[in-house]
């Protein structure tokens, strides 16, 4: 069965360009040439759940008027994703600027632009009614995360990407999604990931705490962690983008979160084994083969 997947998030045009090294202030450093990539953690959530994950997927956001928001209908379109409801909003389109130096270190700016003017319309709210699953992240007003929540249909589920870390209202969510930090940060202390996973649960019914290599723990009733693929990563760009859009995917398909989980771990050990964030989403296929 094919699920209806319905991701309310950001997308940013990546600029990236090599340095030799991080550029103290004031300081002007010649870099490589500049690369683009599309991203931002709702447009690559969206591209996962839809290309990794097989749902029916609608990506509600909002762009400018600009070359860039082409650049990023383009990358979502060709992933499957509807792109009908993206609202225009007088404003840049997204941009991150991603300076990367040699020790591997990145600085990052990003700019959000119209990303901060999304708001929710009757028409993006039906469609919102009419998924499964509603995903979103923390790029985006609170007051649009909000209005998503309240928007979907009874029986269908709010999954929260909480990231990246921000203070967090009451939300009525079913499953929240953190990797270690946002985690820590969300619950006010350090621990265990399942002691971390148990706290969070005020939040919502359902947890999940991913933790890179090594897999995630999944909290409802009971905790269960999931140990991680192994695989030999080349760039853990948009690991936890391929996790979430994968595991609201397989929730839209009336599987339950364990399954989910595991089929989001098979696909993001998949993409951390290629470049990019968008470009690293494996197919579904690709996916069920690994998973094998
Ligand atoms: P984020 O990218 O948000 O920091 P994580 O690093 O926790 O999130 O990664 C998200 C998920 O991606 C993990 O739960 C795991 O399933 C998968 N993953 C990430 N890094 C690796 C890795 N090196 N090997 C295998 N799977 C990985």
């Amino acid at each position: 069965m094919t699920g209806r997947v319905a991701v309310v998030g950001s997308a940013n045009v990546d600029l990236v360009v090599d340095v030799p090294r991080q550029p103290h202030g004031g300081e002007t450093l010649l870099g490589g040439d500049v690369r683009r990539s599309p991203g931002g953690k709702g447009a690559n959530q969206a591209v996962a759940a839809s290309l990794a994950g097989g749902a029916e997927t609608t990506f509600v956001g909002a762009f400018g008027v600009d070359d860039g928001a082409e650049f990023l209908l383009a990358s979502l379109t060709k992933a499957g994703v509807r792109t009908d409801l993206v609202s225009r909003v007088d404003s840049a389109t997204g941009t991150a600027f991603i300076m990367v130096s040699p020790d591997g270190e990145n600085s990052i700016v990003v700019a959000p632009g119209a990303n901060s003017r999304l708001q929710l319309g009757e028409e993006q709210l039906e469609r919102i009614a009419s998924a499964d699953v509603v995903l979103a992240q923390l790029e985006v007003p609170l007051e649009a995360v909000t209005a998503a929540a309240a928007a979907r249909r009874s029986g269908a589920r709010m999954v929260l990407n909480a990231a990246p870390s921000r203070p967090l209202p009451d939300l009525d969510l079913d499953v929240l999604v953190v990797n270690e930090h946002e985690a820590a940060d969300l619950a006010g202390t350090p621990g265990s990931p399942e002691e971390l996973a148990r706290i969070l649960q005020q939040r919502a019914p359902a947890v999940v705490i991913t933790l890179g290599a090594a897999g995630c723990v999944v909290a409802e009733a009971e905790i269960a962690h999931l140990p991680g693929f192994r695989v030999s990563p080349v760039d853990t760009t948009g690991a936890g983008d391929t996790f979430c859009g994968v595991l609201a995917a397989v929730l839209a398909e009336g599987r339950p979160l364990r399954e989910a989980a595991e089929r989001a771990g098979a696909a993001a050990a998949l993409a951390v084994t290629r470049p990019g964030a968008q470009s690293a989403v494996p197919t579904a296929a690709e996916v069920a083969e690994f998973a094998e």
